[in-house]
């Protein structure tokens, strides 16, 4: 069993009818209803709860958090940031979405401005897997399209990433690095780029496969109780016959 966590700021649906409309019961909630499976156990967090639903307790009991934001990243505590980034290098998994690019966290895992060009006009996108052989891309096949997204367009401010698994085309002309993964000490993260508030993408087919895909990846192999920097004895030399 797979403990994942959404964490979603939860704060145009609440404000626009334009997003309640597509998301009434939140994007976390929309994640949280696809994920759930005898093999994967969700809870979902939000902004506004205390802590922002990221207590200690809460995040040494998720396998991978999912994290979605745009209007309210500054909202989210230094000491919440800092929790879930020690979390993160003892080895939980982080799956970031659409927006979660400028969120304090994954700046903070990724160490750069992590900026992108952007679009608003409900342009095509076409994800390209180029990395077929990877877990995250199992079942997705050569392609696939989704119509009306907002266009992220490279420069990506990122890292070079451990791994490109996807490649955005728009009908706009532009590419992105719509699907990559980077490795943080025990951490495993796979930022993936559609997921516009306004657009029902949380609902298409593939979308929901790659997320599926990308928490059974960023489960942790090796979970420490801590961050540790330990003197250690010498180990002495055995004598065998
Ligand atoms: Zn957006």
């Amino acid at each position: 069993m797979i403990k994942v966590t959404v964490w979603n700021e939860f704060q145009h649906e609440k404000e626009s009818a334009e997003v309640r409309a597509v998301y009434p019961n939140g994007i976390h909630n929309a994640i949280a209803d696809f994920l759930r499976s005898d093999e994967i156990e969700v809870r979902t967090a939000t902004l506004d709860d205390p802590e922002c639903g990221l207590t200690e307790e809460v995040l040494k009991d998720t396998d991978v958090l999912i994290w979605w934001g745009h209007i309210a990243h500054d909202r989210v505590p230094d000491e919440v940031v800092a929790r879930v980034r020690t979390q993160i290098l003892t080895g939980m998994g982080l799956i970031v979405l659409h927006s979660g690019h400028h969120s304090k966290i994954f700046r903070s895992m990724m160490g750069t401005s992590c900026n992108l060009s952007w679009r608003e006009d409900g342009d095509l996108e076409r994800i390209w897997t180029i990395n077929p052989a990877h877990p995250i891309a199992k079942g997705v096949g050569r392609y696939f399209e989704i119509e009306g997204v907002e266009t992220y367009a490279e420069p990506f401010g990122i890292p070079e990433p451990d791994e490109v698994v996807f490649m955005g085309w728009y009908e706009g002309g532009e590419v992105f690095r719509s699907g990559c993964t980077f490795h943080r000490e025990n951490g495993r993260i796979f930022y993936f780029q559609p997921g516009h508030e306004t657009f029902p993408i949380f609902y298409h087919e593939t979308v929901q496969t790659i997320i599926r895909n990308a928490v059974e990846w960023a489960a942790p192999v090796l979970r420490t109780p801590g961050l540790k920097c330990p003197n250690v004895k010498k180990v002495h030399k055995t004598c065998k016959d």
